[in-house]
């Protein structure tokens, strides 16, 4: 980076840093976004005097909601609500909804900003939000989690609607959530549309929704892993999370003849050497979406796995890391251990998994890495299917959607090969990401006026 491109970032930053204080996970997104493409914004003096950057970083609108509920006890809770709709240049606002007791503003803010340019990649018409409270559904009865959905969506159906703004589900939303959400939603507006997307396979949803971010996942990983003649069969993956996304990509990964030996929760990690086949699968499957139970359970059913409480799963030996759970899973020594492990591939399934720092040691290792917003965005893909589906009132088959899964995901790497080709031939896909992603967003800015 020349010297001008360095000042730029510099100033560029503390301006958002001093503006937006405190807002630890924001600042993080940013400068990731901003390091890359600050070479292309100072290269188009057009784009630094439309100030396209400055209103990239600043959220067309938040909303902020008292969202108050009653226990099963009688008890009265007050938590937060939150919508943060970054932009819409591309189309309706799109983003999941999360539900976890670490939900605050600067982490919104930075999911949102993340969606923008993941939903740019996906090449269908979604602008970026995303929303939340800071609940956890975790110990709640379905009572409970019904009654806090139906006050959430009361605010919420202001600002939201099929063409407007179309929420999905993340962290602790899955199809339950967005069943009490979507019935009240209707409920209240009277009007049965494609406001939300994750529903149910009867009721509008679509088809390998609930796999799509996991399959899509691995999807990406193959391209990735092609650039160097290599594929899942034969290799050791660690999965962390046991929810949606790592179950998907768990389940894809084993069926491409991977060995997945790792699943995780925020209480620690099961290590199973025999690796995960299908029936093991199901027990994961039952475990987590109906029985809502720990993954520590699933030592009692396979004796031949370990459960590491408090721990997370990257000191074990592995070829592939999938990290699939949250924000900043793997810092520094998580990722030193992975390198020192073996393991040269890591594909995000979760959002931001990986610190600036633990970015910096995959890269100086020369491992093949990408960013969650790249890999992970065959979720909100599929949820762009759902609606187009909705508006059509028709249903494709699941090999319909798999074969459009599987385009978006070859297209987005194809993206980041395109704009994140290094000299040496290597891709840097966290550069290719960021740069295909905010091209789109920034040139239907500058055709849309100063709005
Ligand atoms: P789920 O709620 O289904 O699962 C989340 C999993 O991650 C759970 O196993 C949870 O464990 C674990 N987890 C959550 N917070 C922490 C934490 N602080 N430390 C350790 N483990 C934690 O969510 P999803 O699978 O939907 O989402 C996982 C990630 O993928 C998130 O980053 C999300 O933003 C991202 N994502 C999701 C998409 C989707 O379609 N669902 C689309 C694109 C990205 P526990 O039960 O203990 O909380």
């Amino acid at each position: 980076m020349d010297r001008f491109t360095k000042n730029y970032v510099d100033s560029f930053m503390a301006d958002v840093i001093a503006k937006n204080p405190g807002e630890r996970e924001f600042h993080q997104a940013v400068r990731e976004v901003v390091e890359s493409v600050a070479p292309y914004i100072t290269s188009y003096p057009q784009l630094m005097d439309l100030k396209i950057m400055e209103r990239i970083v600043e959220p067309e609108r938040v909303i902020l909601f008292r969202v108050p509920w009653m226990d099963d006890r009688g008890e009265i809770h007050i938590n937060r609500g939150y919508r943060v709709q970054m932009n819409s240049a591309l189309g309706p606002y799109k983003g999941g909804i999360r539900f976890h007791e670490s939900v605050n503003l600067s982490i919104m803010k930075f999911l949102a900003f993340e969606q923008t340019f993941k939903n740019s990649l996906t090449t269908l018409p979604m602008g970026g939000a995303k929303g939340g409270s800071d609940f956890s559904p975790k110990g709640r009865s379905d009572n409970e989690v019904m009654r806090f959905c139906q006050s959430f969506m009361t605010e919420l159906q202001r600002h939201i609607g099929a063409d407007t703004d179309v929420p999905a589900g993340d962290i602790g939303v899955g199809g339950r959530e967005i069943g009490f959400l979507f019935g009240q939603y209707k409920r209240l507006r009277d009007e049965f549309t494609g406001t939300l997307t994750g529903k149910g396979l009867a009721w509008g949803g679509s088809l390998l929704r609930p796999e799509a971010t996991g399959y899509g996942l691995c999807y990406f990983t193959e391209s990735m892993l092609k650039t160097r003649g290599e594929s899942f069969a034969g290799k050791t993956v660690l999965i962390s999370g046991a929810g949606n996304v790592a179950q998907y990509a768990a389940q894809k990964a084993m069926r491409l003849g991977a060995k997945v030996v790792t699943l995780s929760d925020s209480n620690g990690f099961i290590y199973d050497p025999d690796g995960l086949d299908e029936e093991k699968m199901q027990f994961v499957f039952t475990l987590k979406n109906i029985r809502r139970g720990r993954i520590k359970e699933y030592v009692s059913a396979y004796p031949n796995a370990v459960y590491y409480p408090d721990e997370r799963p990257w000191t074990i030996p592995c070829d592939i890391a999938l990290p699939c759970a949250t924000q900043n899973e793997i810092e520094e020594q998580d990722a030193r251990h992975l390198v020192d492990g073996g393991c040269f591939c890591v594909a995000e399934g979760a959002n931001m998994p990986s610190t600036p720092e633990a970015i910096a040691i995959f890269h100086q290792n020369g491992l093949l890495y990408s960013p969650g917003k790249a890999s992970n965005a065959g979720g909100v893909a599929t949820s762009g299917l759902e609606m187009s589906q909705n508006s059509m009132r028709r249903k494709w088959t699941a090999e319909e959607v798999d074969a459009q899964l599987r385009r978006i995901m070859a297209d987005i790497h194809a993206a980041c090969v395109k704009y994140g080709t290094q000299e040496d031939g290597s891709v840097n896909y966290v550069k290719g990401a960021n740069i295909a992603g905010f091209i789109k967003v920034a040139d239907a800015m500058s055709d849309q006026g100063l709005v």
